[in-house]
């Protein structure tokens, strides 16, 4: 197993959609998320966690539909 399990302050961080840096992989799924994506929280266990865009997507995940794999900011996404 090469499992990155994450720490109970990233789970924390996620569950509460907290914009910070990084992105949120969740292998059931193939995509990964900003934080602070709306989208549906995934299983503890699914989730892997990359420092960018660029290393989730080497990793073979693509980024959500709704915030595009972007971490959440004060700045809105054009
Ligand atoms: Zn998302």
């Amino acid at each position: 197993m090469t499992d990155h399990h994450i720490t109970d302050q990233d789970w924390a961080d996620l569950v509460a959609r907290r914009a910070r840096p990084g992105v949120i992989g969740v292998t059931s799924t193939g995509l990964f998320c900003g934080f602070g994506c709306v989208a549906r929280t995934p299983l503890r266990r699914n989730v892997r966690l990359f420092d960018s865009r660029e290393t989730a997507v080497a990793a073979g995940l693509r980024a959500c539909r709704r915030c595009g794999g972007q971490p959440k900011t004060d700045q809105p996404v054009a």
